[in-house]
């Protein structure tokens, strides 16, 4: 097994203290959740911080609320693993759950946290390599190079690398909202605006900043959910096309909401538009859900930087959002 970088672990156990300690030492310190990301990137060579700062200790972050007037309260240390046996979110929104339960394999959802899936870096083929291999050819831009190597003709100087956290779209579905603390105070913000598109950094924390949880607003209950998630393997692995439908119907089958997230296509999760004028006002027949469809694939901008061709992720994801509308179609009547 390759041997952790030496580094330096501290343990703050208040967020003021967190906050403070990440101020003081900037980008050199990283924060760690259940770290069944940060610890194997931390062997490969990926990520080299001096301090590793746990958030484990921390009081309140551990918190799983459900109130009619707020809505359902994740702290950002939740495990994945309990929010996926929580009954009370099972109940009210099945599509969270759903998600939650495609990552990895059970053992990683003991360890693994709502806050590191959605601040999972963004991942690539020519970036989550060990050093021997990047330094046998040009780096790419992620790691200091002047190109891009997934971007079309390798020649771009955006970072192309890809989003690939399966929770994410379906909060994002359930327009979640994501609250950021930092020693100069709080903000919050819908979740969808925290990614911005560039793989090179691909959401919105500032130096400092520490995610501490999200909300998923009280009147999502009731609206119908399904996440479908595209791998290779049919067993631990990340999602190379991932559809997050969130429906609402009214009287006589009508859609009085509608929103589709994809993941896994792009260097941020992807709210597909025109979706809502499409659908909304409207019954589900084939002719629309086939429009939809096309309107997913339209939005999936795969790279060449993951397992799966390009032309048949797009198709995946075709297909997928067909199936999520069938099933939910289905299900309303
Ligand atoms: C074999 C394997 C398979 C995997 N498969 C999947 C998969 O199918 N789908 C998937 O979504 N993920 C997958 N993962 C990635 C990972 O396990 C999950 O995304 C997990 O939810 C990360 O949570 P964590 O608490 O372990 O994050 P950590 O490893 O602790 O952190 C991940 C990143 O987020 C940052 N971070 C953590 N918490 C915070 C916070 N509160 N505020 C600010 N920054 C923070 C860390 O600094 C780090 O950069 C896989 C990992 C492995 C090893």
């Amino acid at each position: 097994m390759i041997p952790l970088p030496k580094f330096r672990y501290v343990e703050p156990t208040t967020l003021a203290e967190a906050a403070a300690i990440l101020a003081a030492e900037g980008e050199d310190c990283q924060i760690l959740g259940g770290g069944t990301d940060l610890v194997p990137s931390m062997r490969q060579g990926i990520f080299a911080p001096k301090t590793v700062l746990s958030l484990q200790a921390i009081d309140g972050l551990g918190r799983l609320e459900w109130s009619e007037s707020d809505g359902l309260s994740i702290g950002a240390g939740v495990t994945l693993r309990r929010l996926e046996t929580d009954a009370t979110l099972r109940k009210l929104f099945p599509m969270l759950a759903q998600a939650v339960s495609e990552v990895a394999s059970p053992s990683i959802r003991h360890m693994a946290t709502l806050g590191g899936n959605l601040c999972l870096d963004t991942r690539c083929y020519y970036y989550n390599q060990s050093e021997d291999w990047k330094a046998c050819s040009d780096l790419c831009l992620k790691v200091g190079g002047e190109f891009c190597k997934a971007s079309p003709g390798g020649k771009a100087k955006k970072c192309f690398a890809v989003f690939s956290a399966d929770v994410v779209p379906a909060l994002i579905a359930l327009k979640a909202q994501v609250t950021l603390v930092a020693k100069e105070g709080e903000r919050t913000l819908d979740l969808a605006a925290f990614y911005s598109g560039d793989g090179a950094r691909p959401n919105a924390l500032k130096p400092g900043e520490i995610l501490t949880g999200v909300v998923v607003p009280a009147d999502r209950v009731g609206i119908k959910g399904s996440y479908l998630k595209y791998r290779i393997r049919q067993t631990i692995d990340y999602p190379i096309a991932g559809v997050a439908l969130a429906l609402r119907f009214g009287a006589s089958g009508v859609v009085s909401e509608a929103r589709l997230v994809l993941g896994g296509v792009a260097s941020k999760p992807v709210l597909v538009k025109g979706i809502a004028e499409l659908l909304e006002g409207q019954t589900l027949d084939r002719a629309r859900i086939e429009r939809a469809a096309q309107l997913a694939r339209k939005a999936a901008i795969p790279q060449a930087n993951t397992a799966g061709q390009r032309a048949h992720r797009k198709q995946m994801i075709h297909e997928f959002t067909t199936r999520a509308f069938e099933d939910l179609a289905r299900e309303a009547r």
